[in-house]
């Protein structure tokens, strides 16, 4: 919830539609299912083409690759839908997926992968990092060597959402270990249907979106055709992802912010029917102040997203405001639910409350996609 007169400018008519749609499809189809999901630590199999079908897949990709041939704005509503709505699902990743594939594939791989990723027929996950090889990614391990008209890939990786359905991953590999720095570091497409040595490893125990799938994935003589690498040059693993990472960052800015907003707005609804020492919670100083704090930082954090969705929209977002999106959202976000559940009482610790799950699950956040700290490099750098 944001100031009631408040309306995002890059929000329209046609857009406001697509929202509604969307809305009513995440909240009569995939709310009621979180228990199950939850408990199985993934979405059913039909989850991704029943999105794929109802538009919520690659809205910022071409029609002519089989998107939506929308913008950002119809990304940012889709995820503001989902959070919203408690439901994890990672349609971001999916994006970020396709984007790599758009920005730096061959046509035949356009063609090839991007309708099935829109349809929901083929899940993408984004595979970077490693058990020893998180924020400092140029320390990864495994190896894509040249054999041929191949590569043969060996090695780990772990912390991967999508990674249970994923027919096709976009995998950080050292092309050669010789080489200083991040040059001999490069992403190679994995196509995994049937794929000798590719193996899933089991659903990580998570303490929040454990409706989201998040595993490890083993490589052991892998063998993709060489003409997998991507951008057909190798060693340009890292412009690529600077160039990538501002919409990762922005993408998890919008859930955060999205995710306290509804924080704000449940708990507002909380304090006015539960009653204290005679009167509802809302009527005690502390809790109008609370959330008058809470309302205040989630509509300048708002007004910040915003800019930054119109931003991107227009492309000029810059890498270091992306960085600053993602850390200052995702901060007041666990900064607020933290606030919200408190109002609850004993309540707000209870998984039967969706604040009790937006605390859990809001603290990736300041992990995933790099963490707080490496956001602050990434500003810091700038100074
Ligand atoms: C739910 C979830 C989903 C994820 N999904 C994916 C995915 O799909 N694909 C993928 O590749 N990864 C994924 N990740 C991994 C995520 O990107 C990493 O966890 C993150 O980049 C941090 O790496 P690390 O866990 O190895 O921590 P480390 O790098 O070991 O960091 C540990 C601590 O040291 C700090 N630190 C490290 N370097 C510095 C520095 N230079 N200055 C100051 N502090 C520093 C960190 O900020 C952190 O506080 C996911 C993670 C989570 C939790």
């Amino acid at each position: 919830m944001t100031s009631p007169a408040y309306r995002s400018a890059w929000m329209n008519d046609e857009l406001q539609q697509f929202r509604d749609a969307v809305r009513r499809f995440v909240r009569e189809d995939f709310a009621p299912r979180q228990e199950r999901w939850r408990e199985q630590h993934r979405p059913d199999p039909d989850a991704w083409p029943k999105a794929g079908a109802m538009g919520m897949l690659l809205t910022d990709v071409a029609a002519a690759y089989g998107g939506g041939g929308g913008t950002f704005a119809h990304e940012a509503v889709v995820l503001e839908e989902l959070a919203r709505a408690g439901v994890r699902f990672g349609t971001q990743v999916q994006s970020i997926v396709a984007h790599y594939v758009d920005g730096y594939g061959t046509e035949a791989q356009k063609q090839g992968w991007l309708p099935r990723m829109a349809r929901g027929e083929l899940v993408g996950a984004i595979a970077m990092t490693e058990p020893a090889a998180g924020s400092d990614l140029q320390g990864i391990k495994t190896t894509a060597r040249r054999d041929g008209d191949q590569y043969v890939i060996n090695g780990s990786k772990t912390f991967i959402t999508n990674g249970v359905y994923a027919g096709l991953v976009c995998l950080l590999v050292k092309t050669n270990p010789r080489a200083a720095g991040p040059n001999g570091i490069s992403l190679v497409m994995v196509e995994t249907k049937d794929l000798p040595g590719y193996r899933v490893g089991r659903s990580l125990d998570k303490i929040g979106i454990q409706a989201q799938d998040t595993c490890e994935l083993f490589f052991d003589d892998v063998r993709v055709p060489a003409a997998n690498l991507l951008g057909g040059v190798e060693g340009r693993a890292f412009p690529q992802m600077m160039e990538q990472l501002p919409r990762e960052r922005l993408a998890i800015g919008v859930m955060a912010l999205a995710t306290a907003e509804q924080a704000v707005e449940d708990t507002i609804r909380y304090v006015k029917e539960r009653t204290a020492f005679g009167k509802p919670l809302l009527e005690l100083q502390n809790t109008r102040f609370k959330l008058a704090e809470c309302r205040t930082e989630a509509h300048v954090g708002r007004v910040f997203a915003d800019d930054c969705i119109a931003r991107f929209v227009a492309g000029t977002l810059d890498p270091v405001t992306a960085a600053m999106a993602k850390y200052w959202l995702a901060a007041r976000e666990c900064r607020i639910v933290d606030e919200c559940l408190q109002l609850h009482g004993g309540y707000g610790y209870m998984t039967e409350y969706p604040i009790a799950l937006m605390w859990t699950d809001s603290r990736w956040h300041r992990m995933g996609g790099g963490t707080d700290e490496i956001m602050k490099e990434v500003i810091g750098w700038s100074l």
